[in-house]
């Protein structure tokens, strides 16, 4: 699943390519990515209007048009492909947006599970209700987090999951995250220290912007013919590491389920405390 960086990656790519580009015809292939609105009715909304920019919310894709925003959250496998007209529409693609510069903007998705969101106007954008801050939010800070964990059980694992707490972190990158911190995915929040917080706060940042960095050197070598998915190769210490030597210790990585997920961790460099 895309997380903050990779949406990232997308959202740039679609502004590079699309921004002032002119929506003229939307149809939905399969009705329900349409997510607040019935589908008719969405495609209906997005005829005609023109894209101003594209930019990022947790792991939303925030499309800004001349009147109104629709949002885009890709789930599992969602992807953009940007087409001419006379290239053939991709298998699993079930939104195409017909931009009146004779290009064809695909929304393909294997599993269906991307949702698509239309806001008018000065309309509240409800679907991001609720979500934390952003993690390179100059206000978020560790004495925060500190604070609000206080005797908390929840597991830091399951906590990095929660986007009401920070926004844009997933499975991969919170396995990194706790691996780059030395702290166990087990560990309860609330037991977590101060200067520990300060540690995890810092490699999110880090880990999260080189990951950024990483997916922005996709884009040069981006064209309009390949699937953006966002995804690009990273050096991952953590994430899909099974059996591997520990990077720090050599001590061989372990595989746990934390909060009904898949998580790999060192346990020597990672324990509870
Ligand atoms: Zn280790």
């Amino acid at each position: 699943m895309p997380e903050l960086p990779e949406v990232q990656t997308v959202a740039d790519s679609l502004r590079h390519s699309l921004a002032n580009a002119t929506i003229h015809e939307v149809k939905f292939l399969w009705p329900k990515i349409s997510g607040n609105l019935p589908h008719e009715e969405m495609a209906r909304r997005l005829a005609g209007k023109r894209i101003l920019d594209v930019g990022r919310r947790a792991k939303y894709i925030l499309i800004r048009l001349d009147h109104g925003t629709l949002i885009v959250h890709l789930r599992m496998e969602g992807r953009f492909y940007i087409k001419e007209s006379f290239q053939a529409t991709h298998k699993h693609s079930h939104v195409l947006l017909h931009l009146d510069d004779d290009r064809r903007v695909e929304y393909n998705d294997t599993r269906k599970f991307g949702r698509f969101y239309y806001y008018d106007e000065g309309q509240a954008l409800t679907v991001l209700d609720g979500l934390g801050k952003e993690p390179f939010d100059d206000t978020l800070t560790a004495s925060e987090l500190h604070k609000s964990t206080r005797n908390k059980k929840t597991s830091l694992k399951v906590w990095l999951l929660d986007q009401t707490h920070i926004a844009g972190i997933g499975n991969i990158y919170a396995d990194e995250i706790c691996f780059a911190a030395r702290v166990s995915p087990k560990q309860p929040v609330g037991r977590i220290t101060l200067k520990q917080w300060e540690t995890i706060l810092a490699s999110t940042r880090s880990i999260l912007w080189q990951a950024i960095l990483s997916g922005g050197t996709t884009i040069r070598t981006y064209t309009s013919s390949l699937g953006i998915t966002g995804r690009f190769q990273l050096e991952l210490n953590a994430y899909g590491r099974k059996g591997e030597a520990c990077r720090q210790c050599g001590t061989p990585m372990k595989r746990i389920v934390v909060g009904q997920r898949g998580t790999i961790y060192c346990p020597v460099c990672q324990k509870v405390r």
